[in-house]
């Protein structure tokens, strides 16, 4: 399969299925804006679900936390987003196209040719202009300076404004954690690559407050409970890298940071963050507020502001990075097969149940069996057409388990459970199944 087609067949795979559809697509499409459909919700309502399992209901130091989108505009100045959260962004004279300078790779322009024949010449780049991020809108009827409002760039700071109020209701103490799942927007200049980079989309943050010494310790710590995570929901741990950012990569609140990248069709790219923000946060917002929010700590009689270790991942790129690495085509009988091989963990459909046909009473039986199961996972009843066309559709969505319902289950109470992904049958009795496909889902995702 060409690399670069990857992402073509998954876009229409994606919308074909109803994982993910172009946002206002009636109206011609919404630039890098995109809506989940039914098997997508569910895909991605799974990466978050299992996202919070692990990082909040599975510790008992980390706490949830649900802050709004619009925010005190004094928050994004103390942040540092006002004044410093920019793109350099460049245009080319002849063409028009625009680009993140810090992105530019080599950007040819269709519209002048080089002296090579067939080859575009370099695009006519202008200087790069700075361009803040931020959507800007007015909160009340006044559209005033005094009434501007941003929709936040990050989850993060409605996580910092709230530290203190976290801790005194839920009685931590320093070490602790604060997480939270959410909407973020970025008004981006290049964006693409599908659900990879767009101008809204939902963060899974968590932020470690710790005292100042032990930072760099839970650093590391969080650097490998996080890679971890992402082996463990399936993705290929050779596609998984480490990037260290360098002197001129880190941000300004950055003490040390590392990003997670997957190898994409289109490269290597970022798909978390972890990031030791130092005390920069806390004091900015000590400062700006005018609000002490130092850390009384019992056992030593000090007082301190938390250093902040923080987790950063885009539920999004996350869920693009499940169906990339998920995707396959295989050669079945001389027909091409295409596979979703979720783990079963964060696959939207758990289980198909397929009445061998329509009469003989085994649709009867596989509707009590359908009944049954849905009420504990998430199942697909279908009974139209040839059986092996009916795999192919579940296996095309990542269906781990085809529950087949045929003449014997009349006499014998057993059905045939096929796998995904070796094609292995096996006969379970009917009362069976339930436990059986529980027991392969293990811990709720
Ligand atoms: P980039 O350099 O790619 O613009 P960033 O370093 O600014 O990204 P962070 O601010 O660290 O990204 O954001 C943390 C995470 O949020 C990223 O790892 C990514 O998963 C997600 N994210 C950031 N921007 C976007 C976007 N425009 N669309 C989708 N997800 C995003």
């Amino acid at each position: 399969m060409a690399e670069q087609n990857l992402m073509e067949k998954l876009v229409s795979l994606a919308k074909r299925r109803g994982f993910v559809f172009q946002s206002s697509e009636v109206y011609g499409g919404l630039g890098s804006v995109w809506d989940y459909g039914p098997l997508g919700v569910a895909l991605k309502r799974n990466v978050k679900d299992r996202w919070w399992h692990a990082m909040v209901q599975a510790r008992e130091d980390i706490e949830g936390l649900d802050a709004a989108i619009l925010m005190h505009p004094r928050v994004w100045e103390a942040s540092g987003h006002v004044a410093g959260f920019t793109d350099p962004l460049v245009d080319c004279r002849t063409c028009k196209a625009r680009f993140r300078a810090d992105k530019l790779a080599d950007a040819r322009c269709p519209q002048k040719p080089s002296k090579v024949p067939g080859e575009h010449a370099a695009c006519d780049l202008t200087e790069p202009r700075l361009f803040n991020l931020m959507f800007k809108t007015f909160m009340g009827p006044v559209e005033e300076q005094a009434a501007v409002v941003y929709l936040r760039p990050e989850t993060a700071q409605g996580i910092y404004v709230n530290y203190q109020n976290v801790l005194t209701a839920s009685r931590q103490k320093i070490p602790f954690g604060i997480a939270q799942i959410g909407k973020a927007f970025r008004n981006e200049i290049t964006p693409g690559n599908f659900i990879f980079r767009t101008r809204e989309f939902e963060q899974m943050e968590m932020q470690f407050f710790v005292r100042p010494g032990t930072d760099m310790e839970w650093f590391e710590q969080w650097r490998a409970l996080r890679m971890q995570w992402h082996h463990d929901l399936g993705l290929t741990p050779s596609k998984l890298r480490w990037h260290e950012h360098g002197p001129t990569e880190l941000a300004h609140y950055a003490k040390a940071a590392y990003d997670i990248e997957y190898e994409f069709a289109f490269g290597w790219q970022e798909i978390e963050g972890v990031h030791n923000r130092t005390d920069f946060d806390l004091a900015r917002h000590q400062e700006y507020s005018g609000r002490k929010l130092e850390y009384f700590e019992q056992a030593t009689g000090e007082r301190y502001l938390p250093y902040i270790v923080e987790t950063s991942a885009g539920a999004d790129r996350v869920t693009l990075t499940v169906l990339a690495d998920a995707y396959r085509e295989e050669e079945v009988e001389g027909e091409v097969r295409v596979v979703l091989g979720f783990h079963p963990a964060i696959a939207p459909i758990k289980a198909a149940v397929l009445p061998l046909t329509k009469k003989d009473g085994l649709p009867e039986v596989a509707e009590g069996l359908y009944a049954e199961l849905r009420r504990r996972v998430p199942v697909f009843y279908d009974d139209g057409g040839a059986i092996g066309r009916r795999y192919r559709r579940q296996d095309e969505v990542g269906t781990p388990w085809c529950i087949t319902i045929d003449h014997d289950t009349l006499t014998d109470r057993t059905v045939t459970i096929r796998e995904r992904d070796a094609m292995t049958q096996v006969r379970v009795g009917i009362d069976q199944v339930a436990g059986w496909v529980a027991e392969r889902l293990g811990r709720p995702a």
